[in-house]
C-alpha cells in the first residue's frame, strides 16, 4: 500500500473516536495542545501533505520530521501523533512475527493516565488498527519500528528507576 494511503487509513480510524466518551480537554483545559515552538509532533512518512498548513515543519537533531502548531488546528488535519495520544501502538516482534500492543505513550503527561480514567475501548481498538496499517508500507513500517524501539528502550529505562 502507498504510504499516503496508509496515512489516510490511519487518520480515518481516529476521525471521530476519542480517548474518553467525552471531550477530555475539559479535564485539563486542553493541556496537550499547549506546547511551545520547541514542542512538536513527530510525523510519519507521507504525513506532511495531510496536516494543517498553518503548522511549522522542521527536522530535529535525530532527523525526525516534526510539526509545531500554535495551539489550534483543523481537527480533520491534525497529525497522527495527536490522534493516538496518550496511547501508542507498540510494535513487538517474536520469532519474526509482528504484533501490536497498545500502551500508554511513555512521554504522555496526561490526566487520563495520572488520574486513572477508563480509556474508551473503541479508541484503544482504533489505535491498534493504526499500528496494523503502519505495517502495510515499507517506509512507514521501518519508521514505526524505530519509534517502537524508542518507546521500549525508554520504558525499560524508566522501570529501572521505579
Ligand atoms: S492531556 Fe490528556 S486529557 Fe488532556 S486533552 Fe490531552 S489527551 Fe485529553
Ligand atoms: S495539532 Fe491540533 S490536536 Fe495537535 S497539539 Fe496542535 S492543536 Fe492540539
Amino acid at each position: 500500500m502507498k504510504k499516503e494511503k496508509v496515512i489516510e487509513s490511519c487518520y480515518s480510524q481516529l476521525r471521530k473516536v476519542t480517548p474518553l466518551d467525552f471531550d477530555c480537554g475539559k479535564i485539563c483545559d486542553g493541556k496537550c495542545c499547549k506546547g511551545d515552538e520547541k514542542t512538536g509532533m513527530i510525523l510519519f512518512p507521507g504525513e506532511e501533505e495531510f496536516i494543517d498548513k498553518n503548522m511549522k515543519i522542521f527536522k530535529n537533531k535525530e532527523g525526525d520530521t516534526v510539526a509545531v502548531c500554535n495551539g489550534s488546528c483543523d481537527r480533520n488535519k491534525r497529525p497522527l501523533a495527536c490522534r493516538i495520544y496518550p496511547l501508542f501502538p507498540l510494535l513487538t516482534s517474536t520469532e519474526g512475527k509482528d504484533a501490536v500492543e497498545v500502551i500508554f505513550d511513555y512521554r504522555a503527561d496526561c490526566p487520563i493516565i495520572s488520574e486513572g480514567y477508563d480509556i474508551n475501548r473503541r479508541f484503544e481498538k482504533a489505535v491498534r488498527r493504526v499500528g496494523k496499517y503502519l505495517l502495510l508500507n515499507e517506509e512507514t513500517k521501518a519508521y514505526y519500528k524505530e519509534l517502537s524501539q524508542v518507546q521500549e528502550d525508554c520504558i525499560k529505562l524508566l522501570e529501572k528507576f521505579l
